[in-house]
């Protein structure tokens, strides 16, 4: 398995921005370096943070909706205690310290031939636009389903109250209750996500209420680490986590909802009444990019070499809400991919040649105590896509130390990432 350096991990590195200094010669003085990022996540926020350490004198803005950023990544570790909701809460201070300029307001338009973009009751003019909007839930996916129901049903796979809904009902739940996951369809944000997840609820029960049980309903035949997974399944949470994949006889994706008796039907005809219910349903590129015309299906197609859009000329769009080849929606991808469009806008402002682009992604999911496991690769452009690097994935049979290495790696990538992303530690500009 390749394992990242200690460095690598600490900063969170995926691709590499530093190196594309392009200061003193940028356009600046012909007022030609505006850069306004829409989405304060680990894309949009680490692209601010990034072009400021490229040039500090550049002016950049952040529109986000949010003051407060609660990641999705290590919410299933507060979902199984071991982790504090205040934990997963970070503010723009270090960013503003830098001298981003962050609007806290919802993106409603853009004019790509003016340059604008509109927020709340202000107007942005723009030499550079990056979107970075994250995704949006298909509620009509599966009938029966609806932002209403998700407060019933939650789907906790947006940030935020959603999350501590799920964590409330299964803490509020008999010892001996039934909680059903609905896993979603591919594509989707985090490909390990459920499964971790279901981890974490496992352990919840197992320690917790260990009458209870796990039923996930799964529409896909196979799933990320799924060997690892299926391992930490038997080993930590036998007669706990009931897995129902689905295969040539049962299709096992969910199609109706009734939220009034919480039962979930699949698509084969069997029901399941749930005393807890986590809904996933599909998704798609968050509402700006759609409306901007971004996307094709669901998604936003992007040129591989720099994360330009390929439907609307001039436009970066980045992280969950494109479809990067084989390159997983997480946020690790996002801040990889952050960095290459920061380099990119750099070495374009300032006229400069640009380097070759040099992506990564790690994942890594929590199993048990002291037991993590991961996956991950390198991505190089080639042509339209992009092709993975050395990949590497966790096995059934490691040994124990080694999991718990691997868990301490990725508390160094939340802290490391959380600081590349929100620059925590930065010190105000003069
Ligand atoms: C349960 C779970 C576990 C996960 N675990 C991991 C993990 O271990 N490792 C990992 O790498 N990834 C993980 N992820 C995935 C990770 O959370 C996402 O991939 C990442 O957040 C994507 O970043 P982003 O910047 O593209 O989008 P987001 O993080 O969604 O950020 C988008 C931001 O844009 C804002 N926004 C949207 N539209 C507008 C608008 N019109 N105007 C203003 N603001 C707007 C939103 O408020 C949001 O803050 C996990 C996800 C889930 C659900």
């Amino acid at each position: 398995m390749t394992n990242l350096t200690r460095r690598e991990i600490g900063l969170g590195l995926g691709a590499t921005v530093a190196g594309t200094s392009a200061a003193g010669t940028f356009a600046i003085a012909q007022g030609g370096g505006k850069v306004v990022i829409i989405g304060g996540g680990p894309g949009g926020a680490t692209v601010a943070h990034q072009l400021k350490l490229g040039e500090h004198k550049l002016d950049v803005t952040l529109i986000e909706v949010s003051k407060v950023y609660t990641t999705c990544f290590f919410s299933n570790l507060y979902l199984g205690g071991f982790r504090s909701y205040a934990s997963l809460q970070h503010n723009y201070d270090g960013l503003k310290r830098l001298g981003v300029k962050v609007v806290h307001a919802l993106a409603t338009d853009v004019d790509t031939s003016r340059k604008v973009v509109t927020a709340g009751k202000s107007s942005y003019s723009y030499d550079r636009l990056v979107v970075a909007p994250g995704i949006d839930i298909k509620f009509d996916s599966i009938e029966g389903y609806s932002q209403k129901v998700a407060e019933i049903m939650p789907h906790a796979y947006l940030p935020g109250a959603q999350t501590q809904l799920l964590k409330r009902q299964l803490e509020a739940m008999k010892n001996g209750g039934t909680v059903v996951m609905v896993a979603p369809n591919n594509p989707y944000r985090c490909p390990p996500g459920p499964y971790e997840r279901a981890c974490m609820i496992g352990h919840f029960l197992k320690t917790k209420k260990p009458k209870s049980k796990l039923v996930i309903l799964d529409p896909k035949r196979a799933f990320s680490k799924q060997p690892v997974f299926v391992e930490a399944f038997g080993k930590y949470y036998k007669d706990i986590i009931e897995l129902n994949l689905t295969n040539e006889i049962d299709d096992y994706a969910v199609s109706k909802i009734d939220a009034k008796t919480k039962t979930l039907t699949t698509k084969a005809g069997k029901s399941w009444k749930a005393d807890v219910a986590n809904v996933i349903p599909s998704q798609r590129a968050g509402a700006i990019a759609v409306k901007m015309g971004l996307t094709q299906g669901d998604w936003c197609p992007v040129n591989a070499e720099n994360f330009t859009s390929t439907q609307v000329k001039e436009v970066y769009v980045i992280g969950d809400a494109t479809i990067a080849a084989e390159m997983p929606k997480s946020a690790f991808s996002a801040n990889s991919q952050a960095k290459v469009v920061a380099a990119d806008i750099l070495s374009a402002l300032a006229n400069k040649p640009k380097f070759s682009p040099n992506f990564r992604n790690t994942c890594w999911s929590m199993v048990a105590p002291d037991d993590s496991v991961k996956i991950g690769a390198g991505y190089l452009p080639k042509g339209q896509k992009l092709d993975p690097v050395a990949p590497f994935v966790s096995k059934p049979g490691e040994d124990a130390a080694l999991r718990k290495e691997v868990f301490q790696e990725s508390l160094a990538w939340y802290s490391g990432i959380i600081e590349d992303v929100f620059a925590k530690g930065a010190k105000k500009k003069g």
